[in-house]
């Protein structure tokens, strides 16, 4: 099978939309990582997914739906609270975790009685769901344990000749996948730090929420995978005031043992490694975590064998590059 990158223009979206309505599968752009969907209630197709990305059947998909009639088809029962959070973070990049309804597929949810919905802001993304009709799941469109892909040709790179569509909305805006939170229980829980920090979510319920096993490793089935791994090493620094000291220390020992590593840092930290090779990852923490993943894509690509990431605050989005990071080195934290 071919793959091709189809642009964004109208006739192409109802292309992958045909496509997805007669039981295929497509990668399509959201605000987060790329998704790479199909009908939600055809569970050939969803089994399709799993098959494409290598994914283990007991991880489940999020469902990517258009407007609040899309939850209602694929949610039993959606309490105060969540239709609160809709009005707020929808669209958005916001995944409840709700009661699903019955007929919707297993294979989608991996056996459990809940399911992760989302709608999704970017706006080809919307034009797509709108055009399928149909609640899509979606798990990111990357080979499982590889860096989730933040732009069409990581799709490219990573799913040729296994999808015949790649629908190219140009670079994710967030760069990291959606904040998932469990509402499905008597309180809400955290199951995954991402693109909508949990301040804000505290602020919009009024309470205390709880994150499930500390806010940077997430316990959401599936979580116990190997995830955003390139083929070089990634070791990761918590941030401190000797963070720059101690990447340079790392950094000088690898290099005297014949390895090629690389940093990651903030614009604003790039100088205190003077000559080290690295990449600036932006001004601000926005930045670094739209450029996370496409990094350590580049870092292999670039023929170094050590990434060095800088760690960052854990508030605000900086939760979300921490829980990935410390997937990503297998918790090899420096
Ligand atoms: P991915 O799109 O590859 O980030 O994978 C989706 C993530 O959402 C998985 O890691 C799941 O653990 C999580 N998820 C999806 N549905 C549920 C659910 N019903 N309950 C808890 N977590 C979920
Ligand atoms: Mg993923």
């Amino acid at each position: 099978m071919r793959t091709v990158i189809l642009d964004s223009k109208e006739e192409n979206i109802v292309r992958c939309a045909e496509h997805i309505a007669n039981g295929g599968v497509v990668a399509f752009p959201t605000e987060t990582v790329y998704g790479l969907g199909a009908d939600a209630f055809n569970p050939d197709a969803v089994r399709e997914i799993f098959r494409v990305k290598g994914r283990p059947s007991d991880n489940p998909l999020i469902v990517h739906v258009h407007s609040v009639r899309g939850v209602r088809e694929v949610a039993e029962i959606v309490p105060p609270l969540a239709e609160k959070l809709m009005s707020e973070f929808m669209p958005g990049a916001l995944t409840l975790v709700l009661k699903k309804k019955k007929d919707l597929p297993d294979c989608v949810t991996a056996g459990l009685n809940t399911v992760g919905v989302r709608m999704p802001s970017n706006p080809v993304c919307r034009e797509f769901l709108r055009a399928c009709n149909v609640p899509v799941c979606a798990p990111s469109a990357n080979t499982s344990t590889k860096p989730s892909p933040t732009c069409a040709r990581h799709v490219y790179d990573d799913l040729y000749g296994k999808i015949p569509f790649i629908l190219d909305g140009g670079e994710c805006e967030i760069g990291l996948e959606s904040t998932i939170l469990d509402v499905s229980g008597a309180s809400p829980r955290l199951l995954r730090a991402g693109g909508i920090s949990l301040q804000a979510l505290e602020k919009a319920c009024g309470r205390n929420i709880e994150v499930v096993g500390g806010s940077t490793v997430a316990l959401c089935p599936g979580m116990k995978y190997k995830h955003y791994s390139p083929k070089a090493e990634v070791l990761f620094s918590a941030y401190y005031g000797g963070m720059s000291e101690r990447i340079d220390e790392v950094y000088d020992t690898l290099v005297l043992s014949g390895k090629r590593p690389v940093i990651l840092c903030a614009d604003f930290n790039a100088k205190k490694y003077g000559e080290r090779k690295k990449y600036e990852m932006g001004a601000d923490y926005e930045a670094y975590a739209r450029s996370l993943f496409a990094s350590l894509r580049r870092a292999d690509a670039d023929g170094y064998d050590t990434v060095l990431a800088e760690g960052v605050p854990s508030d605000g989005i900086g939760a979300a590059i921490i829980n990935r990071l410390v997937k990503s080195s297998g918790g090899k934290i420096i």
